[in-house]
């Protein structure tokens, strides 16, 4: 059995409870090495093999499982974040697939809700947006027609956007024709880790001080009204507001 398991993005305490649990059973782990905390890799039981994937290819990761399998052995292979974001995951899960080895995934804490916790900020907020982008910049990898960043601003919806921070200049080209040069952006450089840092601006500057800050890699670049202040009161709470699990007192609907 394989357990696919989402790291979180950093805290190693921002594992899930079930995560922890199957790593401490682990007979093999398979780690993202390049993202992955290894304060967690402390969690393994003594004796469990230990491998770091980020030098590895993917049938040698395959490799690793298969073997496992044969031997009755049970191997997590631990995601940063969550697997189902930018995780290579699905081609691990259809290749488990084509050799009938049994798997199931533990949801983690994706880096861009790290990022909003570090940012003290809600992403859909009424009236600013209700809608979250989460993208990346086509670079050495493309990305599929009509998903580029110019043509997703034009929604002008919270945008968060990954493994482009070295992009950063061309980033807020794309997204100011629609946004403003004075839209809110912020830059988040390892969310939640002990050396976490946070770069606040906006597109017209963001870029420039991102790169004095010295960040170009594992960072989220986040964009949109919801990094300022100016927005209505949720509904969810207004005491004028009846719904399923509370009746308004003024007057409300
Ligand atoms: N599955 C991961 C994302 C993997 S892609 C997740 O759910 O978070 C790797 C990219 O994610 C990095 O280039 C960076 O853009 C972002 N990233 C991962 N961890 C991060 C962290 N702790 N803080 C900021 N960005 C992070």
């Amino acid at each position: 059995m394989v357990h696919f398991v989402g790291a979180g993005p950093g805290d190693p305490e921002l594992i899930t409870v079930k995560g922890k649990r199957l790593l401490e059973e682990a007979d093999v782990i398979i780690y993202a090495g390049s993202l992955v905390n290894p304060q967690l890799l402390s969690l393994a039981k003594p004796g469990a093999e230990i491998h770091n994937s980020a030098p590895m290819t993917l049938e040698e990761v395959l490799a690793v499982m298969e073997r496992a399998e044969a031997e009755g052995k049970t191997t997590v292979r631990l995601h940063t974040g969550d697997p189902s974001v930018y995780g290579a995951h699905r081609e691990q899960m259809d290749a488990l697939d084509e050799r009938g080895i049994g798997y199931d995934v533990t949801p983690g804490v994706s880096s861009f809700l790290a990022a909003a916790a570090s940012l003290k900020k809600e992403y859909t907020l009424p009236d600013v947006s209700q809608t979250v982008i989460l993208t990346r910049k086509a670079g050495r990898t493309a990305v599929p027609e009509g998903e580029d960043l110019k043509s997703l601003a034009e929604h002008r919806a919270t945008m968060v956007i990954f493994l482009s921070v070295g992009q950063l200049e061309e980033v807020a080209e794309d997204l100011a024709p629609s946004y403003g040069w004075d839209a809110p952006a912020a830059v988040v450089y390892k969310a939640s880790w002990e050396d976490e840092r946070i770069v606040r601006g906006t597109l017209a500057d963001i870029a420039g001080r991102t790169r004095e800050a010295g960040i170009t890699k594992t960072a989220l670049i986040a964009v949109g009204g919801f990094l300022g202040d100016d927005y209505q009161l949720s509904r969810l709470y207004d005491k004028t507001f009846t719904h399923g699990f509370r009746r308004g007192t003024e007057g409300g609907v």
